[in-house]
């Protein structure tokens, strides 16, 4: 295994800021001096919880107690080892990475199959885009299918490096195996269909896509990890999916169709105030709407919208406008969705084409560009207007019974609504919308909830949903903790406290202790680094979560010496107090088995009494 220097690491560490490393995944706020503040990629959570300090290098949740610095956050959420972490940063901010001497670089055998797979879609991503360039058969074909057929631009092409599978589909294999990619990550990159037992060869390889418009499908991240591939005229007959107009590449160890839209990893640097996401159905209309200048749109990834996208979607923006055909397909896809974001807390308006459905968007903004953007915003109906209209098209004749049926329609989808205040506004806009007297609609939809808990009641106990971080202990006061906040936030009493403290009276069985005494033990001799600089003192994950974690409070003490005195005095009782109940159980008992005769127990006991009565000081500094 290469090492990488430990220099190298340090010079990283020092010049990546951590919240350019963040933002990528994290949209942050200000929060307060240099701190930032935003949604935790770590749990599910709708109020942010997850605090950067991008002077001090250290990130934090509140919520689910995530912490660590750079290298950790890159590991965690690309999944890779130290060394890729590092290498990946070092690439992503052009700092050249050195190994130890003999060591050795990376080779495809060291990186785990997940980077290898994904430089295998970014090498046949690459293989694609070059043949659709080609001046060849295929290359002429899937061009003019691009331009004419599809009418985009070959400027988009590139943007997205659109690809073209060829008939034959023989280029592929050899192209990978030329690479030297392991057998193991050819097996499960989702490329080719290879039978369990057969021996990689170029016979053996053989490609999934084949006379096909190749399109890269990339994560939020904007790594390729997948493709979709749209049938054309050269897709041949012995094709298993022939009639498919669309086919995906299946799941792969890099590749999970329910966490990813297409288009979220540039869609989501272009969303902001006044320009929320726009889901579309499609990938294609994801593009249609990009080439006119609509960048926030983002489409899911086959045809069914999961939950885990939609929290995805809400890391960096809460405002979803959903824009799919006007045929009843697009619109039940729309009905389906709604319930689903309500649960995940974002704010939903529909963008409707009036018509027969015979127009959607791909045609409306082919035609009339950006501008029929700004048309169909006008007329944009909100989560609820949307609902209703599904439910009762035409209310002004509904009898009492269909109003009613409607209603109940319209409940199940603001039940998943969390917040209280969200669901009696939408239980106001219902009942003008069914025109519904308000008190009734009300009235039934607390019937509605009541009825859904008893069934509820009557069921099993559900197993809480994925990613949801369950509930964590609070970090229990014991004085060592407080201690250890007060050494990171005053440093200046870390000497006077180590003068202080006898090291017996530490509790070294918990990380609070065990962080106390080796920081004090620092500042005894005078070797304390700087609470900026604590990395070579962190020994474990949970005492660099500790750390994150106080260096995020916000210590309230007026007077850090009385902190430390009360401190101290815990410290002491908690040392010495069972060992003086002890000695007065040993005298009251004369008779008992004791260790010693009852006059060393008498003057340990005046010895201890004296000691407990002192008044409290800190040593002073020398
Ligand atoms: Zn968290």
């Amino acid at each position: 295994m290469p090492v990488i220097k430990p220099t190298c690491v340090r010079d990283l560490k020092l010049r990546v800021n951590l919240a350019d490393v963040v933002s990528r995944m994290v949209t942050l706020r200000k929060a307060g001096g240099a701190r930032l503040k935003g949604l935790c990629p770590f749990h599910n959570e709708k109020t942010p919880s997850f605090n950067v300090d991008p002077d001090k290098g250290y990130y934090h949740c509140f919520g689910c107690g995530k912490s660590g610095d750079i290298i950790s956050f890159v590991r965690e959420t690309e999944q890779l080892n130290f060394s890729e972490a590092v290498e990946a940063l070092g690439k992503r901010f052009g700092i050249p990475i050195e190994y130890e001497e003999g060591s050795g670089g990376p080779s495809n055998a060291d990186r785990t199959l997940r980077q290898e797979v994904f430089d295998l879609h970014d090498a046949a991503a690459e293989h694609f885009y070059q043949a659709f360039k080609a001046k060849d058969a295929t290359g002429d074909a899937l061009r003019q299918l691009w331009t004419e057929k599809r009418r985009f631009t070959p400027e988009l092409a590139d943007e997205f490096k659109i690809g073209a599978a060829d008939a034959q589909g023989s280029g592929l294999g050899a192209a990978m195996m030329r690479r030297k990619f392991s057998e193991e990550a050819l097996r499960r990159c989702g490329l080719f269909f290879i039978y369990d037992d057969a021996a990689i060869t170029l016979q053996t390889l053989r490609p999934r896509f084949r006379g096909r418009l190749m399109i890269p499908i990339r994560d939020h991240q904007g790594r390729v990890c997948a493709f979709t591939a749209r049938q054309t005229d050269l897709t041949p007959e012995d094709d298993p999916a022939k009639d498919a107009k669309y086919v995906n590449s299946p799941e792969t160890p890099i590749f999970t169709k329910g966490n990813l839209l297409f288009n979220l990893d540039r869609a989501r640097t272009a969303v902001g105030e006044g320009k929320p996401f726009v889901m579309v159905e499609g990938q294609l209309d994801a593009l249609r709407c990009w080439s006119v200048g609509l960048k926030t749109a983002i489409a899911p990834q086959g045809t069914s919208i999961t939950e885990g996208q939609l929290v995805l979607l809400r890391r960096y923006h809460t405002k979803v406008e959903c824009f799919f055909d006007s045929d009843s397909a697009g619109q039940k896809a729309a009905l389906r969705f709604l319930p689903m974001a309500l649960k995940a807390g974002l704010e939903i308006r529909f963008l409707t084409l009036a018509g027969d459905g015979k127009v959607d968007p791909d045609l409306l903004f082919l035609e009339r560009g950006l501008a029929a953007y700004d048309e169909v915003r006008r007329d944009a109906k909100s989560a609820m207007a949307f609902a209703c209209r599904a439910a009762l098209p035409d209310p002004l004749t509904a009898s009492a019974e269909l109003k009613s049926r409607a209603a109940q329609t319209v409940f199940e989808i603001i039940a998943h609504a969390e917040s209280e205040v969200t669901r009696s506004e939408f239980i106001n806009e219902t009942s003008s919308h069914l025109r519904l007297p308000l008190a009734a609609a009300q009235k039934d939809f607390q019937t509605f909830l009541h009825r859904q808990s008893r069934q509820a009641a009557a069921r099993p106990a559900a197993t809480p949903p994925e990613g949801v971080a369950p509930a964590l202990p609070r970090t229990a006061h014991t004085p060592e903790r407080d201690l250890l906040l007060l050494c990171l936030h005053f440093e200046t009493i870390g000497k006077p406290l180590s003068l202080s403290i006898p090291h017996d009276w530490i509790d070294l069985a918990h990380p609070a202790g065990a962080l106390l005494n080796r920081f004090l033990g620092e500042f005894e001799h005078d070797l304390w680094p700087g609470k900026d600089h604590l990395e070579n003192l962190l020994e474990s994950d949970a005492e660099r979560s500790l750390v994150a974690s106080l260096l995020f409070e916000t210590p309230g003490f007026e007077e850090p010496l009385k902190v430390a005195q009360e401190g101290l005095r815990l410290l002491r009782s908690r040392a010495l107090e069972p060992r003086l109940r002890q000695i007065e159980l040993a005298l009251a008992n004369p008779h008992a088995d004791i260790e010693s005769d009852p006059i060393s127990l008498l003057k340990e006991r005046s010895e201890l009494h004296r000691l407990l009565r002192q008044p409290i000081a800190l040593a002073a500094s020398a």
